[in-house]
């Protein structure tokens, strides 16, 4: 059951011939929403045929030869294409072609150095197109818009490639949004993993921090930062909130807020109690410090299982638009469930947002209230 949706867009992508692919996943959009879908001829081997957006082309021991971009499901009342262009090697920039043209020589052993793509139109007005490639053994940053993916002139080649599309601003309101949740952390051990999870498919989540905890961590709160997740509160000691005083909740949300901008910058205006237990003094305290307060819709129960098939079963079986999601990223078997679960949301075509993001598009974010979910 975990894998049918991953199993069934691999079998849409499956080749004639016996080529092998790495994996192919849903990256940002693809499941019946708008994107750029790509086919790409590989050195020594055929056509890949049309592999939807977010899928990653890559096949062993060989390289694109020719590329050709198209959209799918592109979306009524607006124009547009996509455009693009590569430095091909010894030749230099190729002229633009667009909408399923060949660039490049099939039959040839030349590769590319870079690529640039970009949407044109009104397209280009409601949505950005990121894509990297796989150069020298490792995936470039994304780039969008019309930006080089790749290295000119420095005698690499691109060896891979992944497009995936974008609704600007935020997430396309044409498809449900989820906010994963994870507290107690962060674990040096395990939330490089669930970020690495979230990275691969442009997912965002909200971590929800103990502050005695963040300082040794702060290498990690940066790259969440970096990747748009969100840094959330979750008190200095996890402490049950309902049993303090006002002053003594304002002095542990405070203790926390110090630490993790200190460690990375940005002081959270998100806060989770511990156990979701709250009373008018703790909604007081947060609201007085201008931060939110956000218990979940979804209790995966990872904490008590730590089974990974079970926290992949609860989230895939209970998951709706506009819910959040409560996971602790400290267990190794949440961990594991997000190798699974996470690809699999996305490849449902929900996206993974914060909670913040949840609230600015749905409507919350008040400071001093509670949110539960956001539909
Ligand atoms: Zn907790």
């Amino acid at each position: 059951m975990k894998d049918s949706g991953l199993k069934k867009l691999s079998a849409a992508l499956v080749l004639a011939a016996a080529l092998v692919f790495v994996l192919s996943f849903t990256a940002f959009a693809g499941a019946g929403g708008f994107g750029v879908i790509t086919n790409a001829h590989f050195a020594g081997a055929e056509w890949t045929d049309w592999c939807t957006d977010g899928t990653v082309l890559t096949m062993e021991n060989s390289y694109p030869t020719a590329l050709c971009f198209g959209l799918e499901n592109q979306p009524e009342g607006l124009s547009g294409s996509v455009q693009y262009s590569a430095n091909i090697q010894g030749s230099g920039w190729c002229r633009p072609f667009e909408n399923g043209a060949v660039m490049g020589e099939p039959e040839s052993s030349t590769p590319f150095e870079s690529v640039s793509i970009k949407l044109t139109g009104s397209l280009a007005d409601k949505y950005d197109v990121y894509y990297r490639v796989l150069q020298n053994g490792a995936w470039t940053a994304w780039v969008c818009n019309g930006e080089h993916a790749g290295q000119d002139c420095a005698g690499l080649y691109v060896a891979g490639i992944q497009v995936s599309v974008r609704y600007k601003g935020g997430p396309d309101p044409t498809r449900p949004v989820i906010a994963l949740t994870f507290d107690d952390g962060p674990s040096s051990e395990n939330t490089p993993r669930v970020l690495s999870y979230l990275e691969s498919v442009g997912g965002k989540a909200t971590f929800f921090m103990v502050g005695s905890r963040v300082a040794p961590n702060a290498e990690l709160l940066k790259r969440m930062i970096a990747d748009g997740c969100e840094v959330g509160n979750h008190t200095w000691g996890h402490e049950n909130l309902t049993g303090l005083s006002g002053e003594q909740i304002v002095n542990t949300l405070n203790a926390t807020g110090d630490a993790v901008q200190a460690a990375c910058g940005v002081r959270p205006v998100v806060m989770r109690p511990p156990g979701g237990s709250f009373n008018d003094a703790v909604l007081a305290g947060a609201g007085g410090l201008g931060m939110s307060v956000y218990c979940w819709s979804v209790d995966t129960r990872d904490w008590k299982t730590r089974n990974a098939q079970s926290t992949i079963d609860h989230v895939l079986t209970n998951a709706k638009d506009g819910d959040i999601i409560l996971m602790h990223d400290i267990h190794g078997a949440t961990a594991d469930a997000c190798a699974t679960l996470i690809p699999e949301l996305v490849n449902r075509g929900f996206q993974l947002v914060t909670v913040s993001e949840l609230a600015s598009y749905r409507g919350g974010g008040v400071p001093g209230s509670v949110y539960y979910s956001l539909r």
